[in-house]
């Protein structure tokens, strides 16, 4: 925990914490210890992101990161327990980790203003025990579900419009997962977003959709219990979806189907912390420890795909770029000289390009705390494959947290 001023001040006695929790250990399976030690990922601090928080604030929660891309607008107020009217224009994310803070002091909460697809590396969901969202769009929670997965991580997921709402959970290595759900007309809505040159058309119209504080407290009371339940073993809406409809309050559980072809369902085997911070490291240099380590000539995957060059083909001028796909705007795509559309061209890994090779693994427009995978090819063991998480990054992201343990180094051994 960070010595703060404020926080130096405050005993936090025994007894008094035992008291405070008095009535939760009458639950006869409530194990405190386990709510305090848990780290929390919580992507969203809008309508349901508050709720969540002041759940997990009340419950007793203590390692926290909060991500959320967004500042506080007026129409938020109605709608945002952990809001003031003076906070208006300040990073959402800041804003309810001082106020997570002020409920329960013991807490330490690391606020992230950022896109989570993006801006966060593999590393910090791998850090999580448990991954909550409170988000608006597909886009964002196909992107969670994918990460979850590789890391081999439980994510719970909330989504609400009116007075209705759903609240599922998703559990590492077990489908049907959240893309499994996903129909064609979700897939219609994904890929309008995205140009067929992967220019971004349009930022999503996040806060738009209608909601109300009634029904992202029961939304997010369900997610927080639904945590609660998971860290101490008890049955939970793994693969299921409650449905709460709030005209007639009805409510019901759904069953998922799973769908073979699910690109989702991918567990990162080997991930190996390493202490280097991705300024230190080069793409040939974790290349060359990869070969050593698998035994075979290696190429580098990337986390997610990044633009690296935007090439006229009208003049034939080239910028370079690397920033992740979907970090450019389809009107920026169009050359300043003649306004021709330009030919965006991709990198997904590395494979000794000379090129690349001098190029350190901050300077790609990948996250920092990011994950590697590198798999070998054509040798004689086939397709091996080790990731390497870049711990050195840790303190950057984490802050006050990156103390604390990470995460242990073999992700997969957690699988169910
Ligand atoms: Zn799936
Ligand atoms: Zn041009």
């Amino acid at each position: 925990m960070p010595p703060t001023t404020s926080k130096e001040t405050i005993r936090v006695d025994a007894a008094a914490e035992e008291d405070r929790y008095s009535r939760l250990r009458l639950i006869p399976w409530w194990d405190q210890e386990k709510i305090r030690a848990a780290k929390v990922l919580v992507i969203g601090a809008g309508a349901l992101g508050n709720e969540i928080l002041k759940n997990l604030a009340l419950l007793g929660f203590q390692n926290i990161v909060v991500v959320d891309l967004d500042h506080i607008e007026t129409s938020n107020l109605s709608r945002a327990i952990l809001f003031r009217a003076s906070d208006v224009g300040r990073a959402k994310a800041d804003t309810v980790a001082a106020a997570y803070e002020a409920l329960l002091p013991e807490a330490t909460v690391r606020p992230l203003t950022a896109n989570v697809m993006q801006d966060c590396g593999l590393g910090l969901f791998a850090w999580a025990d448990i991954i909550l969202a409170g988000l608006d769009n597909r886009e964002a929670r196909l992107w969670i579900n994918r990460c979850a997965w590789k890391v081999n991580r439980p994510w719970i997921d909330g989504a609400i419009e009116g007075v209705n709402g759903v609240a599922r959970a998703f559990l590492p290595g077990q489908a049907p997962c959240y893309e499994c759900t996903l129909g064609a007309t979700d897939w219609a809505i994904l890929d309008r977003r995205m140009s067929c040159n992967l220019l971004l058309h349009e930022a999503h119209t996040e806060g738009r959709v209608p909601t109300t504080p009634t029904i992202s407290s029961i939304i997010g009371g369900i997610q927080v219990q639904e945590a609660v339940k998971l860290l101490h073993g008890m049955p939970t809406l793994a693969s299921k979806g409650y449905i709460f409809e709030g005209v007639h309050h009805t409510s019901y559980v759904v069953n998922y189907t799973e769908n073979p072809d699910c690109l989702s369902h991918y567990i990162l085997e080997n991930v190996a912390q390493i202490p280097e911070a991705s300024s230190s490291l080069t793409l040939e240099q974790l290349r060359k420890r990869a070969s050593a380590d698998l035994g075979g000539e290696a190429v580098i995957e990337f986390s997610r795909d990044i633009i690296h060059k935007l090439v006229c083909p009208t003049c034939g001028a080239e910028e370079a770029c690397f920033v992740p796909v979907g970090a450019i705007r389809y009107d920026r795509g169009r050359c300043p000289r003649d306004g021709a559309m330009r030919v965006v061209k991709t990198l997904s890994g590395y494979r000794g390009e000379p090129e690349l090779a001098d190029r350190s693994l901050d300077q790609l427009g990948l996250p920092l705390f990011d994950i590697f995978t590198a798999r070998s090819v054509g040798g004689e063991l086939g397709d091996a494959e080790i990731s390497y998480c870049l711990a050195g990054d840790a303190p950057a992201v984490l802050g006050p947290l990156a103390l604390g343990p990470l995460a242990a180094p073999t992700l997969s051994e957690v699988a169910p």
